[in-house]
């Protein structure tokens, strides 16, 4: 694959615009094929060929898709999982029976059952703090702390985590720190280059961004032990990214930068115009400079502030009504796509959810802005 010249300091931007500048080499194609073989021949002294042998393992489709998320993250290693989920339980997996972990109280709601259920079946323990709280975190610490998980902003609440601090806190008592990225990807935020030692995405959200496949991402600082666990995890578990996902995902980090930055408009552009509307009780956006950690999310998302928001109705019955009255958001879960979407967190989350009634959780595509607003004001019009 031709490679720009080397003195050309490119951004990621670019890199990412152009996969890593793909030409095939062979015949001059500046879009990647799908290689979907199961198994890989070998040659006449019955090495293999490539970097591949079976599915199963991995894959040059699954190959070319990492090397582009590792430029964005400017990880050591990417991993690719068949979902965000897949690639967290990988990360889990890699912990022992009695080691300790610590996560915040109100997250992705996966993440959260997934480690209560390794706390009831496998002998971890878990400490869960509560993120809005300073000095929570370093609380939660113990001596057989070996990951420190966060999330930032917190899904659907959007408090904010500051990474390099919690990475001090980690690494003092010795643990990794893996955060959940999801919400703010490589364009805005950087996870490893503060401090983390593992990032992860759902690539399922804004990285593929067209909500057409679901995948995972574990993005590493460092090869060695751990990455080789990890990538054995995945063999054993059979949870590789398939090629023609890859593929798509390939596709859809191309837009990545400019669809992210539309986004992070319109959601500011609309958590502006409904901060103090009569018919709510509030409004939860990282970019508004009312948030309590404003700030440290100036900090840490350098490219916007992302698509996602929260309202606040007066009831669950007002919230109730304007998720059902909406013409132009549709009304599913998920996030990071090129369509908006209104969700009734606790409809989604059922009873267990820790969520509030009255929240409306948003995820602003690339529509024009105009449409989004004018839509969700007509649904409050007629709101309780
Ligand atoms: C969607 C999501 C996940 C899980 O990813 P899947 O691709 O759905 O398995 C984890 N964390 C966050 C914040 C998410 O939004």
């Amino acid at each position: 694959m031709p490679k720009p010249p080397r003195q050309m300091q490119l951004s990621p931007a670019t890199r990412a615009a152009q996969a890593l500048h793909y030409v095939n080499p062979a015949h001059g194609a500046v879009v990647p094929g799908i290689e979907p073989a199961s198994t890989f021949a070998r040659d006449s002294d019955y090495a293999p060929m490539g970097r591949a042998v079976y599915s199963r393992d991995g894959g040059p489709t699954v190959d070319q898709a990492e090397a582009v998320l590792a430029d964005l993250d400017a990880a050591a290693q990417s991993l690719l999982f068949t979902s965000g989920m897949s690639a967290i339980v990988a990360l889990f997996e890699t912990l022992r029976t009695g080691d300790h972990v610590v996560c915040p109280e109100v997250g992705y709601h996966g993440t959260i059952t997934w480690l209560h259920r390794l706390v009831e079946l496998r002998g971890i323990r878990a400490t869960f703090f509560d993120a809005t709280k300073d000095g929570a975190l370093e609380a939660a610490m113990e001596p057989g702390t070996k990951l420190v998980w966060i999330e930032t902003p917190t899904n659907p609440n959007w408090d904010v985590i500051d990474i390099a601090e919690a990475a001090r806190i980690a690494h003092a008592g010795g643990a990794r720190l893996a955060v959940d990225c999801t919400v703010t990807p490589p364009c805005t935020t950087r996870a490893l280059e503060l401090g983390a030692d593992v990032a992860f995405h759902s690539a399922t959200k804004y990285l593929n961004g067209h909500s057409d496949l679901t995948g995972g991402v574990l993005a590493l600082r460092e090869e060695g032990v751990f990455a080789d666990e990890l990538r054995l995890v995945r063999t054993l578990h059979g949870t590789v990214m398939p090629a023609f996902e890859a593929w798509l995902l390939i596709r859809g980090l191309r837009t990545l930068y400019l669809r992210f930055e539309r986004a992070s408009e319109s959601a500011l552009a609309i958590a502006r115009h409904f901060e103090g509307h009569p018919k709510l009780a509030g409004v939860l956006y990282p970019g508004l400079p009312s948030h309590p950690r404003h700030e440290i999310a100036a900090r840490q998302m350098q490219g916007g502030f992302g698509g996602m928001l929260s309202l606040m109705a007066q009831s669950r019955k007002a919230a109730h009504h304007i998720a059902t009255h909406c013409n132009v958001f549709i009304p599913a879960t998920s996030l990071g796509g090129v369509e908006s979407l209104i969700e009734h967190r606790i409809a989604v989350e059922g009873p267990h959810s820790v969520v509030a009634p009255e929240l409306l959780r948003l995820s602003i595509g690339i529509e024009a802005v105009a449409d989004l607003i004018a839509d969700l004001e007509q649904a409050l019009e007629g709101a309780p």
